[in-house]
């Protein structure tokens, strides 16, 4: 091992001290150190090798000349000697020691009576001392001016009694006079809001064992007033030789007062506080490998909703609520992340208004962390909300971008947790996703499609398409379903799965389900003016939820029956399970109205919800539509036999019509004929067709038997 150099300067006049102080140093048996001795033996050489302050460590005699070794010490400190000073003593001199220690004597030593181990180590430790000591100092010079310009409370904690100095600005901060709070650690810590305690408690302790860098932490804190203001409190461990703590000094900042960077309905810290916070994890990231971060970016689902039907007021109750409920469940999530990782994580919970928000995790290593943070989360919001008395229910979509060096800037990794978050929004709400690179191009795909989506009613490109449904006893033709497609110009025919969600997610589903409504109501009329022998025939429209919910929807549909003149009879209307249920009240009362006007109204995929019988039975409904996963493979011996003959029991003791959905083959129609099931639809019969091919179909005189004789 490389030994390294101590360089050792004797202030002495007397040259036989220098010998064996020299002698003694050269013995020394240090693995790690060896000594270099100068010797000056005057005043003035002395000053001037304190000026340069070029050596190790000084032991200088007290007694030189003229000079009395306490004024040499006073005056090197003056010229701002920063390396230690060791006073050699006659015997007896023991004032002096005392005093040349006050003066800021490193240590003393009384000549002839040390040997080189005892020299050794007072050097040794005296050096080590010196360092500690500057930094300290620059510490506190660092906090001092800090605390000036920031207009800071300042705090000093000695652990080994527990006893604080609190600055009178950090008293004044929660309204207390200078000699008004007591200098105890409990003074501080039983002011922190109950909520935010274990937080604080855990951050110090993680600071203290020497885990995190610096402590940097906010909370709540009670004010004399009895309001809780919110704090950043930021510090610094001071540490002996070995590592241990043994005080802790840093600063209090009032965030309160900083109202431009605090969102003033929940008190989180806002966008642009949030873009300074995670600037300095994208910058952090940068240099330091193993510092890891994530961003997570969260839309509230149904927000919308609760603003526009409980008023604004129920809106911001619970976006404050689920502020509560963010921090509380990232305070849980940080103690895992710990557990799991080792490393330190602190988070900022931010809201970038309306009901968006992100959050910026530290210690998210990788996306199974990430998840489990979204998934507590996810958790704690799915318990019901009580607010003014009445239950509410909310969900959130969240996206998750992992940090990264590849991010240069705080754009790019909100970016792509923007993506995650309508990534995770387009799989069906309530989900959270974490970025990938694919998923900017699914995304762009689907983006496109939504622009394209908006001008396609305008420019025509919407189609509807017509499947038959017949009678199975018979094959006779009774009616068709509308079904939509869209003639894209590049991508050709697609399919109402693909474009429905986007729809229904824009708003879109509002223009284009009416025109659905319409468009049918008038083919239809126009078949039955054209093809007499279909005048009994019907149309079957799919309606989505988002069309349920609007009040308007029964107006709407009255305008175009009396605008087509199609007789309400002809008219049915399709909803499915969950619609029915997720707007139950208003999906109830329009249905009920459409009804009374004579349309009937059935019910989709029947058995892939969760119908409770009951409230099915309250629902104003005529048909069954059994779904197709069940007729598709319902021979085989499988449960899903049982199924179709309970749905057509069921519907047989509700007194509801049944349609079978998805008939493929003529095995599947044998059985549903015996089971009772009177109407069907399906492949074996006919698949959706478009208006030239129907019309074909109508106009031939006997098309019920030519189209389906097979059957
Ligand atoms: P849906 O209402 O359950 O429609 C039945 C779907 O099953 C149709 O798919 C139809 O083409 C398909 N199908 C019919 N017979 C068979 C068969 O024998 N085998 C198989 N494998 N499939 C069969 P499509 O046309 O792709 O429509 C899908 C869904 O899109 C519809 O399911 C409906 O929920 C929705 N949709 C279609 N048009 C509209 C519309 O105008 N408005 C709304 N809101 N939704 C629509
Ligand atoms: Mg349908
Ligand atoms: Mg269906």
């Amino acid at each position: 091992m490389k030994r390294e150099c101590v360089n050792v300067l004797l202030i002495d006049d007397d040259a036989d001290d220098y010998l064996i102080t020299e002698s003694l140093l050269a013995d020394v048996k240090n693995p790690r150190l060896y000594f270099k001795v100068d010797w000056c033996s005057d005043y003035h050489e002395a000053i001037q090798a304190f000026h340069k302050d070029s050596y190790d460590v000084y032991l200088m005699d007290y007694h030189m000349g003229r000079y009395n070794g306490l004024d040499i010490l006073k005056e090197a400190l003056a010229l701002g000697v920063q390396k230690p000073i060791i006073m050699l003593t006659g015997l007896g001199d023991v004032e002096i020691d005392t005093k040349a220690i006050q003066a800021g004597a490193a240590d003393y030593l009384v000549k002839g009576q040390f040997s080189e181990d005892l020299l050794e180590r007072s050097i040794r430790h005296a050096m080590e001392r010196s360092q500690m000591q500057r930094a300290l100092k620059e510490s506190e010079e660092r906090y001092a001016l800090a605390a000036k310009g920031a207009n800071d409370g300042l705090w000093d904690w000695k652990l080994s009694t527990d006893e604080i100095y609190f600055s009178s600005r950090w008293k004044a901060m929660l309204g207390f006079a200078e000699l008004e709070l007591e200098n105890k650690l409990e003074t501080w810590l039983s002011r922190i809001h109950p909520d935010d305690i274990n937080w604080v408690q855990d951050a110090l302790d993680r600071h203290l064992k020497g885990e995190s860098n610096q402590l940097e932490i906010e909370y709540r804190m009670l004010a004399q007033d009895g309001q809780y203001r919110r704090m950043l409190a930021r510090g610094l461990a001071v540490r002996n030789a070995s590592g241990t703590a043994y005080r802790m000094t840093g600063w209090q900042t009032d965030l309160s007062t900083r109202v431009a960077s605090y969102d003033a309905l929940t008190s989180l810290p806002n966008r642009s506080l949030f873009f300074e916070r995670l600037n300095r994890a994208v910058e952090r990231k940068k240099w330091e490998d193993q510092f890891s971060y994530a961003v997570f970016f969260l839309d509230l689902d149904s927000f919308k909703m609760v603003n526009d039907s409980l008023g604004h007021a129920m809106g911001d109750a619970l976006l404050l609520e689920v502020s509560a409920r963010l921090e509380h469940s990232l305070r849980a999530s940080d103690s895992f992340i710990r557990f799991k990782h080792e490393s330190l994580s602190s988070s900022t919970v931010a809201r970038f208004g309306g009901d968006e928000f992100a959050i910026l995790l530290e210690g998210i290593h990788d996306h199974e962390a990430a998840c489990k943070v979204a998934e507590r989360i996810q958790q704690s919001l799915s318990q019901p909300f009580y607010l003014e008395g009445q239950q509410l229910f909310t969900s959130a979509s969240i996206g998750i971008a992992i940090g990264q060096e590849k991010y240069h800037c705080v754009e790019d990794i909100l970016r792509d947790s923007d993506i995650a978050m309508y990534s995770a929004k387009a799989n069906g709400k309530a989900r959270h996703a974490v970025f990938d690179a694919g998923m900017h191009g699914r995304i762009k795909v689907r983006l496109a499609l939504e622009t394209d989506l908006r001008s396609a009613l305008a420019k025509q490109e919407l189609k509807l398409y017509y499947q038959p449904i017949v009678e199975l006893e018979s094959s006779k033709l009774v009616g068709f379903e509308a079904l939509i497609r869209w003639q894209h110009p590049e991508k050709g025919l697609i399919s109402p799965d693909a474009f429905i969600p986007i729809a229904e997610e824009t708003g879109l589903i509002i223009p284009i389900g009416l025109w659905v409504i319409e468009e049918a109501a008038s083919q239809l009329k126009t078949w039955h003016a054209k093809h007499p022998h279909s005048k009994d025939l019907s149309v079957s429209v799919n309606l989505s939820s988002k069309q349920l919910a609007k009040h308007q929807l029964f107006d709407d549909i009255v305008n175009i029956l009396s605008r087509t003149g199609l007789d309400p009879k002809f008219l049915n209307f399709e909803v499915t399970e969950s619609t029915m249920l997720e707007h139950a009240d208003i999906a109830k009362s329009t249905l009920e109205q459409v009804r009374s006007l004579g349309c009937r109204v059935k019910i989709d995929d029947f058995g892939t919800g969760y119908s409770s019988l009951s409230r099915l039975h309250s629902m104003p409904l005529d048909v069954l539509k059994i779904d197709r996963s069940f007729v598709m493979n319902f021979l085989d011996g499988s449960e899903n036999a049982g199924i179709v003959e309970t749905i057509i029991r069921l519907a047989q003791t509700l007194k509801l019509e049944v349609v079978a959905e998805g008939i493929e083959t003529h095995d599947q129609l044998l059985r549903l004929r015996a089971l009772g099931c009177r109407l069907g639809q399906g492949y074996l019969f006919a698949s959706p067709k478009e208006v030239k091919l129907i019309e074909q179909l109508l106009s031939s005189d006997s098309f019920a038997m030519q189209v389906f004789s097979k059957v």
